[in-house]
């Protein structure tokens, strides 16, 4: 249309004809309900668009609120029951965590040279007060740790995953009568038969071990006395409980004399003047127990926790009528993992213990290692540990059966602590137990094709 078109439109419909074209031409546009383009529905259609996103964010903003309100009220029903941990890790971890406690049932230590298990604690109200989180979560034959961390931009928190496999591991929810009656029951008959059991305790300190241990020697002077029963009175146990500590040994049983290990010309071990006491009841065989554990406790009351810090070994041989050994049992219940420089005080002489610990440690890694890799060097001379137990590595009269129990605590601060005492586990074995090995005993190899062993 042009100019005079236009005009001559507007004209004809009764309205001004004033102003330019684009003016006329609005209004003739608008006298017919036409939209201008540029206004109108466009802006409409803006304007919908703005409200859109003002919707959006109350929503968002209400969504906030909410699980704001719902986290508030969460910390305060954990901080009622007593919790201090973070919120946002526990509810992270608690998604990761496995759902079931078993993943597969048990397996008994009989037929195994080594038997690799661990054991996790509960955790305690106290540690929950002090703002420690439950960062583990045992399924056998599996282990999960949960690191809880802060990415580089410090604000956002994330956890991080770790999955050990292992023969057994035991959650808190499983007694030490559970953990006995896998670890060691299927074994100790052996030490009636030219058998050498052997059961150790590692951990740091406060995850476990003496708990462990000691319900685990209660559970075998009961099993000891009724097998007892059944081969008749000449066959006897004699007891002897002794420490190490910084490298010198001590008998428990005999007012913590100093005794000396030492090998004989025919490289035999022996630990000159170590007592041995013969016990004829099981109330007996648990009272001497009890008996060499407590002078051990009220001893590290006196010199600085010493318990932590030395090797605390019970040997309970069986004899016969001949007095020849028939087999042994030796329980273990080892020093602290934790590094001497973890240690709260530092001094000298905490840094020397250390040093002893780690040394002995690592022996006894190597010494297991070789064990069970089944003939090879055992360098059981590295250190009092493992020259005192010799036997148990490497004997030409005995089978060896050696079970340790990897003990760790709950707590998130010690997730480092726990992660060391699991790669030290795992590590134990040569062959290792894989959950794809699992899966073909136990489901007939359905589940070993789609599952692959976690490694750290
Ligand atoms: P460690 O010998 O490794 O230093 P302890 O055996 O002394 O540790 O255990 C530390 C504390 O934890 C003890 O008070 C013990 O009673 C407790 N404890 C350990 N394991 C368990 C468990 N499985 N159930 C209940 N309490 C436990
Ligand atoms: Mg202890």
């Amino acid at each position: 249309m042009d100019d005079m078109e236009i005009v001559q439109e507007l004209k004809s419909k009764g309205l001004p004809a004033f102003g330019n074209k684009q003016e006329r031409l609005d209004r003739l546009f608008k006298h017919f309900g036409i939209p201008k383009p540029g206004s109108g529905a466009h802006k409409d259609k803006v304007v919908n668009k703005i409200e859109l996103i003002k919707q959006k964010r109350e929503e968002r903003r209400a969504e906030l609120n909410k699980l704001r309100k719902e986290k508030a009220l969460k910390e305060a029903e954990n901080e009622a029951l007593g919790k201090k941990g973070d919120i946002d890790f526990l509810n992270m971890i608690e998604q990761k965590k496995f759902k079931q406690s078993l993943l597969f049932p048990h397996k008994s230590s009989r037929n195994m040279r080594l038997c690799v298990c661990v054991r996790k604690r509960p955790i305690f109200p106290k540690e929950e007060e002090e703002g420690e989180n439950d960062s583990i979560s045992c399924a056998n034959p599996q282990i999960k740790v949960f690191e809880s961390k802060l990415k580089v931009d410090g604000i956002t928190k994330y956890v991080d995953q770790h999955v050990f496999t292992f023969d057994n591991t035991f959650n808190e929810r499983e007694s030490t009568e559970d953990v006995y009656r896998f670890a060691l029951e299927p074994a100790l008959d052996m030490i009636f038969n030219q058998g050498m059991v052997t059961i150790f305790a590692y951990g740091q300190t406060s995850s476990g071990k003496t708990f462990t241990m000691q319900g685990i020697q209660e559970n075998s002077a009961r099993q000891l006395f009724r097998l007892q029963e059944q081969l008749g009175p000449q066959t006897r146990f004699k007891i002897a409980f002794y420490e190490i500590y910084g490298g010198n040994c001590f008998d428990l049983l005999n007012e913590k004399a100093k005794v000396q290990i030492l090998e004989d010309k025919n490289n035999n071990v022996v630990i000159n003047g170590l007592v041995e006491e013969e016990v004829s009841s099981e109330m007996e065989l648990v009272e001497r127990i009890n008996f060499a554990f407590e002078k051990r406790t009220t001893y590290s009351t006196v010199a600085n926790n010493t318990s932590s810090r030395s090797h605390a070994i019970c040997r309970i041989s069986v004899v016969d009528e001949y007095d020849e050994v028939l087999g042994k049992l030796i329980v273990c219940d080892l020093a602290g993992s934790e590094r001497a420089q973890d240690t709260k005080s530092n001094s000298r002489q905490r840094r020397i213990e250390g040093a002893n610990i780690n040394k002995s440690l690592l022996s006894l890694k190597e010494c297991i290692r070789a064990m069970d890799s089944n003939g090879g060097h055992v360098p059981f001379r590295a250190s009092k540990l493992t020259l005192s137990l010799r036997d148990s590595f490497k004997s030409r009269k005995f089978h060896n059966r050696v079970i340790m129990m990897a003990c760790v605590c709950p707590g998130n601060s010690s997730s480092d602590h726990t992660l060391n005492t699991l790669r030290y586990a795992d590590r134990l074995k040569s062959r290792k137990t894989t959950i794809k090995q699992y899966g073909r005993r136990h489901q007939g190899g359905k589940r070993a094709a789609s599952s692959r062993r976690a490694r750290v």
